[in-house]
């Protein structure tokens, strides 16, 4: 009789299991909205705010504290709904004397 129950009330849990492992959530891909843009292999789609980035260290840029900024505050541009760092002025004069130094140490 005991014995009975006890096989019998395995059987239920392992059925509960069994139907929890079929039927429970499971950890899918965040679904999003049609409206989001996909991102390629190379860009980055945030899964909270549902922006997409067009590197993964933009991504990160815009990740603090496990919150999201807004992609303005921190100096990005969005262009085809992909947010991404802006080419400023300032970046493009780096960029420019880097290219000069290499010319000035080549042979
Ligand atoms: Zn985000
Ligand atoms: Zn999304």
């Amino acid at each position: 009789m005991f014995l009975g129950w006890v096989l019998e009330a395995g059987l239920i849990m392992f059925l509960l299991l069994f139907l929890g492992w079929i039927f429970g959530p499971k950890e899918e891909p965040v679904v999003c909205d049609q409206s989001c843009k996909r991102p390629t292999s190379s860009q980055a789609h945030c899964s909270m705010c549902h922006r997409t980035y067009s590197r993964a260290s933009v991504f990160d840029l815009h990740r603090r504290n496990g919150e999201c900024l807004d992609p303005t505050s921190i100096g990005l541009v969005e262009r085809d709904q992909v947010w991404r760092r802006p080419l400023s002025e300032r970046g493009a004069a780096r960029l420019a004397d880097i290219r000069q130094e290499r010319e000035r140490d080549r042979p």
